[in-house]
C-alpha cells in the first residue's frame, strides 16, 4: 500500500491531491491453458491494491486455483480475502459478472466469451479488463538467422495452446523455400509423448473437445508440413505447418489453438505489414531481421500490445502485457498493473479562508 501514491497537482486558490482507492471485491475469471500463472497475475495486483479477489477458475482446472488460495491463507492473507469459486463459466462465471457487489472484472479466455462479458458488465458500467485471443505473427526477413527464427517451438509450446502462439509464419519470399526446409526437418525431429517422459517436448491436447477442435480446422489432404503424434489413448495431434493457406482463410485468420500455424511468404517490408496487421487478433508477434531501422518501423507498424524483436519471448511480470483489436482491453502485469486495480480520487483543498 505504501506504493500506492497518488499526485499533488499545481492548481490556483488551493491544494490539490490525487488519492488511489481500492475498488472493492475484483473477479477473477480464468482459462485452463496456464491456470495457475494467469490467475496469479490478476489475483496478487488485485490484493496488492487493497481489494479482495473472487477467483473462478476454468472448468477443467479448478486445482491450481484452490491450491493459491490454500498457499495465500499460509502466507497469512486474512481468511476470505481471497476466495475460489470453481463452476461452470455460463453460470458461476456469469453470476459473478453480474453480482453487484462485485466491483471489476479481470477476464482471461476466448474473444468470444470475452465479448459476452464485456456486454454483461456494461449493463452495471462495470470495468473489465479483456485478455483474449490471438493469431500472432512470426515476421522473418531475408536477413535474419533462419535457423533461430523459424524455431517450431514458437507455436508448439503448450501443445499450441498459447494465446502468444506464432501461429502465422510470415517468411520473405527470397528465403521461403529454404525456411520451408528447415521447418520441414525440425517438425519431424519433434518429440511429442508423455508429458512424464524427459525427452519429451510436446504433449497431448487438454481433451476430446479440443482435438475436436482442432481437428476441425485442417482438412486431413491440405497441403502441410507434418511432424508425428503417438497413436491410441490421447488427444494427441501432430505438430503441423499448412502451406496452402490463402491470407483470408479460416485457417490464417482464426484461433485454432493447437500445434498448427499457417506458412506464408510476403514480398518486402510493406506487404510484411500489411499482411501481420491482416487479421481480427492483435496480441503478440515476432519481428526477425539483422537490421535495426526495419525492425524498429516494423515493430511501430504492426498492431499488436507484445512484439519481440529476434526473439519470441511474450509474457514477463515486469513488463505491460495485453492485446490490441479483438486480443482485449487494458493491459496486466508491469509497473502499471495495480492502476487497473484502483479508482483515482481527486481532492481539493482551498487555501482561502472562510470570508471575513
Ligand atoms: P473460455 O472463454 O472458454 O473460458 C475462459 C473462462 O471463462 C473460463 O473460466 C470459463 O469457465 C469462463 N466462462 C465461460 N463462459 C462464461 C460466461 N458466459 N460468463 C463468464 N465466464 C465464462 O476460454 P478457454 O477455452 O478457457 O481459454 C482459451 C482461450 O483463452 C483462448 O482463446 C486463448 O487465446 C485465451 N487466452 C488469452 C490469454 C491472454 O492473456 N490474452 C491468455 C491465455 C488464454
Amino acid at each position: 500500500m505504501e506504493r500506492l501514491t497518488g499526485r499533488q497537482i499545481p492548481v490556483p486558490g488551493g491544494l490539490d491531491v490525487t488519492i488511489l482507492e481500492p475498488l472493492g471485491v475484483v473477479g477473477v475469471i480464468a482459462p485452463w491453458n496456464f491456470p495457475m500463472p494467469i490467475a496469479a497475475w490478476g489475483t496478487a495486483p488485485a490484493l496488492a491494491a487493497g481489494n479482495a479477489v473472487l477467483l473462478k477458475p476454468a472448468e477443467t482446472t479448478p486445482l491450481t486455483a484452490l491450491r493459491l488460495a490454500e498457499l495465500a491463507l499460509e502466507a497469512g492473507l486474512p481468511e476470505h480475502l481471497v476466495q475460489v469459486l470453481p463452476g461452470h463459466g455460463g453460470v458461476t462465471g456469469d453470476a459473478l459478472v453480474r453480482h453487484p457487489g462485485v466491483a471489476k472484472i479481470v477476464f482471461t479466455g476466448s474473444t468470444r466469451t470475452g465479448k459476452r462479458v464485456a456486454a454483461l458488465g456494461a449493463e452495471q458500467v462495470k470495468p473489465v479488463t479483456l485478455e483474449l485471443g490471438g493469431k500472432s505473427p512470426n515476421i522473418v526477413f531475408a536477413d535474419a538467422d533462419l535457423k533461430t527464427a523459424v524455431d517450431p517451438f514458437s507455436f508448439l509450446d503448450n501443445a499450441g495452446q498459447d494465446c502468444c502462439a506464432r501461429t502465422r509464419i510470415l517468411v520473405q519470399e527470397t528465403v521461403y523455400d529454404e525456411v520451408r526446409e528447415l521447418l520441414a526437418k525440425a517438425l519431424a525431429d519433434v518429440v511429442v509423448g508423455d508429458p512424464a517422459d524427459e525427452k519429451t517436448q510436446m504433449g497431448p491436447l487438454i481433451s476430446r473437445q479440443q482435438l475436436d477442435r482442432v481437428r476441425s480446422f485442417v482438412p486431413e489432404d491440405a497441403p502441410a508440413l507434418r511432424g508425428s503424434a503417438p497413436e491410441g489413448p490421447g488427444f494427441w495431434f501432430p505438430p503441423t505447418v499448412l502451406t496452402g493457406e490463402a491470407p483470408d482463410s479460416v485457417c490464417a485468420r482464426e484461433e485454432i489453438f493447437g500445434p498448427v500455424a499457417v506458412l506464408q511468404p510476403f514480398t518486402d517490408e510493406a506487404d510484411a505489414i500489411r499482411l501481420a496487421n491482416d487479421t481480427p487478433y492483435g496480441l503478440s508477434g515476432s519481428i526477425w531481421t539483422r537490421d535495426v531501422g526495419r525492425a524498429l518501423r516494423v515493430s511501430q507498424a504492426v498492431r499488436a500490445g507484445n512484439l519481440s524483436v529476434n526473439s519470441h519471448a511474450s509474457v514477463r511480470y515486469w513488463t505491460p502485457f495485453g492485446g490490441y483489436k479483438q486480443s482485449g482491453v487494458g493491459r496486466e502485469l508491469g509497473p502499471e498493473a495495480l492502476a487497473a486495480f484502483t479508482e483515482t480520487k481527486n481532492v481539493f483543498i482551498s487555501t482561502e479562508g472562510p470570508a471575513q
